[in-house]
């Protein structure tokens, strides 16, 4: 059993315990046991996904409130499911904390799984704490979705639509902003604002912390997603955790398509605009990821029904692109009007 001052083990699963006591979905039988034991509705099929956030890697601890941390270890995955159009239902947490880790801290991040937990209505049934080299978080969630309607990457296919919800680069601006020495408290006000060496000022300011949120705490499209997937709107879908120029490429392999999008229909974060100027912004919006918003495919005749839906959940909706046929690979049609090569992995076309 691993001890840190003032919390073990014990105390850390009795604490998340009871902070996130499942109201609704109740297990039948959850944290306590060697296995938990779940009812899922019946007539559903269940999803399953994981997602682990380390120390060094996904995150740094200093810059990142130990609150804000485990939400996001949850949000990460809540987004998953909603990709999938699916309800989240239930999962399990993983934790690994270094030797001499403030309790505080881990304190902080039991209380930041478990007020996401509510917040989404969904149950924590059990888990794993151990010692570790370095702080991780790792969260398995299941969701259910009704027989066959859960919403795949392969589905799109050529003259379909292309969408995306939300703005994009926010959170590659805030990450840059967090490396530079910028900060945030655990309510996401600013506690200092530094780019490229410098205090940032004024209206500045504002879009620092806009920016610094949305990386540290980014919004999973639970409800949109859901209702892409439950009316069928959504051909293919999928969340957007590496960037458009990543993601954007892995729906289009499975769909067997390529795809054109437009540079100018991209919507970038003003966030991002205002602190890097337009041509990093663009780079923030293509290639950096963890905005944790949704791509799908649509029939082109039903953009004006996905625009409705769109107003009703007061989400912007915007239309990227389209679908092509494989042999026209994946493109990105510039603001002056020229065709590029969408690469996968680069984004050094967007540096100018
Ligand atoms: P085991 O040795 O069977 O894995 P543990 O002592 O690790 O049991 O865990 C005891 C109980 O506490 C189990 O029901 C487990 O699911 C739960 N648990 C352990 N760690 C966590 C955690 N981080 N969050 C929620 N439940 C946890
Ligand atoms: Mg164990």
């Amino acid at each position: 059993m691993a001890r840190w001052e003032h919390l073990d083990e014990r105390g850390f699963i009795d604490l998340v315990g009871r902070l996130a006591r499942p109201v609704r979905p109740r297990p039948v039988l959850g944290i306590g046991d060697d296995a938990a034991v779940l009812s899922l509705p019946p007539r559903s099929q269940t999803l399953l996904t994981t997602d682990l956030l380390t120390d060094g890697v996904h995150f740094r601890t200093a810059y990142t409130p130990g609150l804000l941390l485990g939400r996001k270890a949850l949000s990460v995955n809540l987004s998953d499911v909603a990709a999938m159009g699916g309800v989240p239902h239930s999962f399990v947490l993983s934790v690994g904390f270094p030797r001499g880790i403030d309790p505080a801290y881990a304190r902080a991040v039991a209380r930041g799984v478990a007020g996401q937990a509510r917040r989404f209505g969904v149950a924590l049934v059990g888990g794993d704490t151990c010692a570790a080299r370095a702080l991780f978080v790792s969260i398995a969630l299941t969701g259910v979705v009704e027989p066959g309607r859960a919403v795949r990457r392969d589905g799109a296919r050529p003259g379909d639509a292309l969408f995306v919800t939300g703005t994009l680069g926010a959170a590659a601006a805030g990450l840059t902003l967090l490396e530079g020495g910028s900060r945030c408290d655990a309510a996401g006000r600013l506690k200092g604002a530094r780019l490229r060496g410098r205090a940032l000022g004024g209206g500045l300011r504002r879009h620092a912390a806009r920016a610094i949120r949305a990386h540290l705490d980014p919004a999973p499209r639970t409800l949109a997603g859901r209702a892409l997937g439950l009316t069928g709107l959504a051909a293919a879908m999928i969340d957007l955790s590496d960037g458009l120029s990543q993601d954007l490429p892995r729906l289009c392999r499975a769909s067997d398509c390529g795809a054109v999008i437009e540079e100018a229909a991209i919507p970038i974060a003003p966030e991002a605009v205002a602190l890097l100027g337009r041509s990093r912004g663009m780079r923030c919006a293509m290639a950096g990821g963890e905005d944790y918003e949704l791509l799908f495919a649509a029939r082109a005749a039903h953009a004006a029904v996905v625009a409705r839906l769109a107003r009703r959940l007061r989400l912007p909706v915007s239309r990227i692109g389209q679908v092509l046929p494989r042999r026209q690979g994946i493109r990105l049609l510039t603001r002056d009007g020229r065709y590029r090569r969408l690469e996968p992995a680069g984004f050094e076309h967007f540096a100018r």
